[in-house]
């Protein structure tokens, strides 16, 4: 009984958290746009909660399209604002605390202490393009090539900061152009790798340069999958669904491959014994 009123409890906290940060961006900005893009965020992740409480098997999908559309479609496409790694460089450069900055500190960087990497499961528009691939789960071991994302994040840093350096006119347009293409590329490797390697998250394990924040954050989060070590047979099921390699019956924060549970609950859904 606890355990079903903690499942809706949840997407009703995570509302109101979304709803705080709405009204106070709202208030001491004095921009109406902070208060409807967060209640909109807050309201279609609060929705997905109540989805997958609900049991509704693609609840996750919904808000991945829901926050990855609107994300990509309304503030990069219409709005021009580069929500990519590269955007968060220049606003930060530029001393702006707008969408971009905003962002980071929300999804990528203090959020995580909270949601852990739920951003990466229910948000990200490249995820939500690559989760629509064959390889839902895995079937190779994971490569030693997690290297490659300080070099991508390296490579927007120093992307950014030549711009600067070289007093480039008109940085705004470059950002927008940026994204186009940064995104079109996002996509293409994406696809490219998950196919090469049977496995859909593969551009997230090994490419994208925001795990950079994401990874060392998610690792102090507060909500994260526990295991019940009374009601656990050790049949190993959650661990063959896990699209990202977590070993979620380990309750250390050590676990293995801790920092990339995306929070996608295929683990619970999949327990035979209700132990997650
Ligand atoms: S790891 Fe990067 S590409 Fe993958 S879901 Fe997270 S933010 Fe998106
Ligand atoms: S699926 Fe459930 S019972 Fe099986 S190992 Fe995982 S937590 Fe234990
Ligand atoms: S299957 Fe479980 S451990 Fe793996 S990413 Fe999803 S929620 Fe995290």
């Amino acid at each position: 009984m606890m355990k079903q009123v903690r499942k809706y409890l949840l997407p009703l906290v995570m509302f109101l958290i979304f709803e705080t940060v709405a009204v106070t961006l709202w208030l001491t900005k004095g921009n109406i746009f902070y208060l409807l893009n967060f209640s909109y965020i807050g309201g279609s992740i609060a929705l997905g909660g109540f989805l997958i409480a609900g049991g509704y098997k693609y609840a996750r999908r919904v808000v991945q399209l829901l926050v990855g559309l609107y994300m990509l479609v309304y503030l990069g496409l219409i709005c021009n604002e580069n929500m990519q790694i590269e955007g968060f460089w220049y606003y930060l450069f530029t001393g702006v605390f707008e969408a971009a900055t905003i962002h980071y500190a929300v999804a990528k960087i203090f959020g995580p202490l909270l949601f852990g990497r739920g951003w990466c499961g229910y948000a990200c528009w490249t995820a939500m393009v690559l989760d629509f691939l064959p390889y839902k789960t895995p079937s190779q071991p994971r490569r030693k090539l997690g290297w490659i994302r300080y070099v991508t994040f390296a490579a927007s840093l120093i992307f950014v900061s030549a711009l600067f350096l070289a007093k480039v006119g008109n940085i705004e347009r470059i950002m927008f152009w940026a994204f186009l293409v940064g995104n079109a590329a996002y996509y293409a490797i994406g696809i490219a790798l998950a196919f090469a390697f049977k496995d859909n998250r593969a551009f997230c394990k090994y490419i994208c340069p925001i795990t950079v924040f994401l990874k060392p954050m998610s690792y102090f989060a507060l909500f994260r999958i526990r295991c019940d070590k009374e009601k656990c047979i050790d049949c190993g099921k959650c661990r063959r669904v896990c699209p990202m390699d977590v070993d979620v019956t380990d309750n250390a924060r050590t676990r293995k491959n801790g920092t990339e549970c995306i929070l996608c609950m295929e683990c619970v859904r999949n327990c035979p014994k209700n132990a997650l």
